[in-house]
C-alpha cells in the first residue's frame, strides 16, 4: 500500500499505513497559518482489499461542520470526480472503502491543479478579443494572471465587469465557475455572450492565490495570509496577489464586481452583499435583490433565502474584497458561495455539487448581469 500527495495541490500527511484495516492520516496545516481542510491524495496498492481510511485531525479543521453529512470526492480516472459517504467518529472523519483498481484518488472537492489553470489560460488566449497581462508575481513567483475580454468595436463606455475567483485556494469550485464563464465568454457562436460583450468589458482573475492552490491550501497564501483579509492594506511582502489586483482596479475601474467562493458548511448557492457599508443606500439594495432573484429564476441550484447574516450600518468588513470595491468604487460587490457538499433543494446522490454545476452557475450569472444592467 501506497499514499501519495507530493503533486499539484496534494495535502495528506501519513501517520500509519500498515493495515489496510486502519489507515491513520492528517491534513497539513496551510504553511505559516492555523487552517487546514483540504486534501487531496492517491491510495494504491490496495486493489480489492477493504480499506478504513481515518483523517484523525478533522475535528480540528477550520470547518468542522463542513464535515458533517460529507460525502468524498473521489476518481479513479482523474476525469470523473464521484462522491462516497464518509461517518465522523470521535472526531476522525472515516471512509471506508474497497478500491476497484491500482490507484485510485481522493480530494475535499474536484480539484482545480495549477496546470489546469495554465490550460484555461492558453485555451481563453485562443479567443481573438482575449488578452492577457500579468500583473506581477506572487510570493512563490508565479505570475498573478488577468485576462481582459472585449469585444469588437468601441470599447470605450461598456461597463467594466471583474471576476475573481479563489482567494480560498481550497474553494476549487471557484476555478470552475472560471472555467464555465470564461469558456462562455469568448464561445464565437454564443450571441448572447456577443450582445453581452457590446455592453461589458470583462476583467477576469481566475485564479487570486496560485501559491496556495498549488500547495494544497485551504485558505492562505505561501506566507499565511488569508487574502480576503488583506484588501483594506495590501503589501507586496505579503500579499502581492492582492495588492497587483486592487492597482489593476483602481487604473482600469470597476463597474460590477463579483467575487466566487465555497462554503465548507452550508449546503446552499447564495449570495453575500455588502449591506453593512456605511453608505448603502434603498438604491444599493434594489441592484443586489435584483441580482440574486434573477439569478435565482435562472438557476434552480441557486437560492436566496439561506446564506450569511446580513450585517448592520458601518459593520461592513473592508479588509474583504467585496467591502474594499463596494466602498471604493460605489458599485454592486458580491460574494457568491457554492457548496462543498451538495444543494439542499436540488441534491446529486452521485456527484454532489461539482465542478460541471459550477460552470453552470457561472453562465446563469452572466446572464443575471445582463438583466441587471
Ligand atoms: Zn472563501
Amino acid at each position: 500500500m501506497h499514499i501519495s500527495q507530493d503533486f499539484d495541490a496534494g495535502n495528506i500527511e501519513v501517520v500509519s499505513a500498515a493495515r489496510a484495516d486502519d489507515i491513520q492520516l492528517r491534513i497539513r496545516h496551510d504553511k505559516d497559518s492555523e487552517f487546514y481542510q483540504w486534501f487531496y491524495f492517491r491510495l494504491s496498492g490496495v486493489r480489492d482489499v477493504p480499506c478504513t481510511l481515518k483523517i484523525l485531525n478533522a475535528a480540528g479543521a477550520a470547518y468542522p461542520a463542513g464535515f458533517e453529512d460529507y460525502r468524498v470526492v473521489y476518481s479513479y480516472d482523474r476525469q470523473h470526480w464521484r462522491r462516497y459517504p464518509t461517518t465522523l467518529e470521535g472526531g476522525e472523519l472515516r471512509i471506508e472503502i474497497t478500491p476497484q483498481q491500482d490507484a485510485m484518488y481522493f480530494a475535499y472537492f474536484t480539484p482545480y491543479s495549477m496546470e489546469r489553470h495554465a490550460d484555461l489560460v492558453a485555451r481563453s488566449l485562443q479567443s481573438p478579443i482575449c488578452n492577457l497581462t500579468i500583473l506581477g508575481q506572487s510570493v512563490d513567483g508565479q505570475d498573478i494572471d488577468l485576462l481582459r475580454i472585449a469585444g469588437p468595436g468601441d470599447a470605450s463606455g461598456r461597463k467594466n465587469c471583474w471576476l475573481i475567483a479563489r482567494q480560498h485556494p481550497g474553494e476549487s469550485m471557484a476555478q470552475w465557475w472560471m472555467e464555465g464563464a470564461l469558456e462562455r465568454l469568448v464561445d464565437p457562436f454564443d450571441e448572447f455572450s456577443a450582445a453581452l460583450l457590446q455592453r461589458c468589458n470583462f476583467f477576469v482573475v481566475p485564479n487570486m492565490n496560485p501559491d496556495g492552490s498549488r500547495r494544497g491550501h485551504l485558505r492562505t497564501n505561501a506566507v499565511g495570509r488569508n487574502l480576503n483579509r488583506e484588501w483594506a492594506a495590501p503589501s507586496m511582502e505579503k500579499s502581492p496577489e492582492v495588492y497587483l489586483v486592487s492597482e489593476a482596479m483602481t487604473h482600469f475601474g470597476v463597474d460590477f464586481f463579483l467575487d466566487v467562493h465555497g462554503d465548507e458548511s452550508l449546503p446552499y448557492c447564495f449570495i453575500a452583499g455588502v449591506e453593512g457599508l456605511a453608505g448603502w443606500t434603498a438604491e444599493d439594495q434594489a441592484k443586489l435583490d435584483f441580482y440574486k432573484t434573477r439569478l435565482a429564476e435562472i438557476n434552480d441550484d441557486f437560492q436566496t433565502e439561506v446564506g450569511y447574516p446580513t450585517k448592520g450600518p458601518g459593520e461592513a468588513n473592508l479588509s474583504m474584497s467585496t467591502g474594499f470595491v463596494g466602498s471604493r468604487f460605489g458599485c454592486l460587490a458580491m460574494t457568491l458561495e457554492m457548496p462543498f457538499k451538495d444543494t439542499t433543494a436540488t441534491p446529486d446522490p452521485e456527484f454532489g455539487w461539482s465542478g460541471e454545476r459550477s460552470k453552470a452557475l457561472a453562465h446563469s450569472c452572466l446572464e443575471a448581469l445582463a438583466a441587471s444592467l
